[in-house]
C-alpha cells in the first residue's frame, strides 16, 4: 500500500497555492490504518469465510458494545437494514409509516420495500428532522409505525416522537443510519424504540470500504427474525447446503449477509471512532466560526436545546446558501467538491407520484432542498482546508477574502 495523498487531476484555474478539496476522502486515515486492517484481512483470508463468518460475528459484538445495544444484527447495507428492521418489528402490508419529507431515499424506499406505505409529514426547519406535531397530524387509521431520521449532526425530538408513539398506540423505529455515536440522555441513536439502523456505506461516520449496514434493536425477537430473514430464513452462522435446516421464515427470507472483509474493514476503525468524531466536531466547529458573519450564508447548522442532553455528532456540515447552485459551481471551478443533501423531497420523487402528494404542501422541506449544501467534512480534511474553502464562500458572496 502506497501513499497517495491527492488522486485529483489539478484544475488549471486555480489561484496558486490552492490544493483540491475533495467532497470526500479517506485516503489518509486509511494509510494511518493500513497495518491494523491488513492483519484483519490475513484473519479473513486464513478463516477462507467471505460472508457471515467469525469477522462478521465480533463486529457485532463490538458495535453492541460501542452503542449499549442488547443485539446487533449485520446485514449488506443500511437500506437492507432499514427493510428488515421494519419486517422484524411486525410491519404488516398496506400499514402506513410516517416518515419526514427531507431525507434519503431509503428512509421510504424501505416501507415499501417492507409492504407498507411511506406517509409524509414535513420537518422542523432547523434540525430538518420530522416535525413531532407534523408527524402526529399525519397519523391516520392505518398508521402503525413512526420512523424519525437523525440527518447530519444531530438527533430528531425523540422525546416529543416518544409521546406521539405512545399517544397513536405505534411502533417507534428510527433511521439512525447516519447516527453512529449520537446519544439522546446517553441512550445510543436507534435504541430508543424498537429498534434502529447504521450504515457503513464509505462516506458515513464509521465508513467501510463497501457497502454494509447494522441493525440495532434491545428486542431479541426483533434480532432473531432480523438475523434469519437476512439469510432466507434461517438461523444461525452456519454456511452451505445442509440436510435439515429449517428456512422459518424463508418465504420471505433475503440474502443480505454481511461481508467479512467489510467487518474487518470496520473492526480495525472502531477503536479510533471517538477520536474521529471529536476531529469532526473541531472541523464543524472551525466552519461556523469562519463562517458566522458571511452574508449569502442563511443558515449555519444550529444545535437544538432538547430537554434531554445529548451528543451531536457531525456526519455532514450542511448549509443554507442563496444561490446555492451558484455557490456550488464556484466551489468545483476552485477544485472544492459539495454535494446536496438532499435535491429532491420525498413526496415529489417520480417513485412516489401515485401516492399523490404536492408541490407546496411541505414547505420547509422543499426550501431545504432548495437552499442546502453540504461542505467537505472528512477524515483527511485540514483546518487549512477549512480556510480555503471559507474564503472561496466569502470571496463568492463579496468579492472578497477574510481580513
Ligand atoms: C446512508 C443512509 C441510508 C442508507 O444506507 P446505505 O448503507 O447507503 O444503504 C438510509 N438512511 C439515511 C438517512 C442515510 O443517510
Amino acid at each position: 500500500m502506497t501513499a497517495a495523498p491527492s488522486a485529483h487531476p489539478a484544475p488549471t484555474d486555480r489561484t496558486p497555492g490552492e490544493r483540491p478539496v475533495p467532497f470526500f476522502s479517506q485516503a489518509a486515515t486509511f494509510e494511518e490504518l493500513w497495518p491494523e486492517i491488513r492483519a484483519r484481512v490475513e484473519e479473513v483470508l486464513d478463516d477462507g469465510k467471505f460472508s457471515h463468518g467469525r469477522q462478521v460475528g465480533r463486529l457485532e459484538e463490538a458495535l453492541a458494545a460501542f452503542t449499549g445495544a442488547r443485539h446487533c444484527v449485520a446485514v449488506n447495507s443500511g437500506t437492507d437494514a432499514l427493510v428488515l428492521l421494519l419486517r422484524a418489528a411486525g410491519l404488516q402490508p398496506g400499514d402506513e409509516v410516517v416518515v419526514p419529507a427531507f431525507s434519503f431515499i431509503a428512509t421510504a424506499s424501505s416501507v415499501v420495500l417492507a409492504g407498507g406505505r411511506p406517509v409524509f409529514a414535513d420537518i422542523d426547519p432547523v434540525t430538518y428532522a420530522i416535525d413531532p406535531r407534523a408527524a402526529a397530524d399525519a397519523v391516520t387509521p392505518r398508521t402503525t409505525t413512526l420512523m424519525p431520521v437523525h440527518l447530519f449532526c444531530q438527533m430528531a425530538d425523540m422525546a416529543a416522537l416518544a409521546r406521539v408513539a405512545e399517544r397513536y398506540g405505534l411502533t417507534l423505529v428510527e433511521d439512525s443510519a447516519e447516527a453512529i455515536g449520537m446519544r439522546w440522555d446517553g441512550v445510543h441513536a436507534g435504541l430508543l424504540g424498537a429498534g434502529g439502523v447504521l450504515s457503513f456505506f464509505p462516506t458515513k461516520t464509521l465508513g467501510a470500504l463497501g457497502d454494509a449496514g447494522a441493525i440495532l434493536t434491545d428486542d431479541p425477537r426483533i434480532a432473531e427474525t432480523a438475523a434469519a430473514l437476512r439469510h432466507h430464513g434461517r438461523a444461525g452462522r452456519t454456511l452451505g447446503h445442509f440436510p435439515g435446516i429449517n428456512h422459518t421464515t424463508a418465504f420471505n427470507g433475503v440474502n443480505s449477509k454481511a461481508d467479512d472483509l467489510q467487518a474487518a474493514v470496520l473492526l480495525a476503525k472502531l477503536p479510533r471512532l471517538a477520536d474521529a468524531v471529536r476531529r469532526r466536531r473541531a472541523l464543524a466547529d472551525a466552519y461556523t466560526e469562519r463562517l458566522r458573519d458571511v452574508p449569502g450564508l442563511l443558515r449555519l447548522p444550529t444545535l437544538a436545546r432538547y430537554d434531554a442532553p445529548t451528543d451531536p455528532v457531525f456526519y455532514v456540515y450542511l448549509v443554507e446558501a442563496e444561490r446555492r447552485d451558484g455557490l456550488a459551481a464556484h466551489l468545483a471551478e476552485h477544485g472544492v467538491g459539495t454535494e446536496t443533501y438532499y435535491p429532491t423531497p420525498l413526496h415529489l420523487q417520480p417513485c412516489f407520484a401515485e401516492l399523490g402528494y404536492k408541490q407546496g404542501q411541505f414547505p420547509h422541506a422543499e426550501t431545504a432542498c432548495e437552499r442546502t449544501l453540504a461542505l467537505p467534512l472528512h477524515p483527511d480534511l485540514t483546518t487549512a482546508d477549512v480556510d480555503t474553502v471559507c474564503d472561496l464562500i466569502r470571496r463568492y458572496y463579496t468579492g472578497r477574502a477574510a481580513a
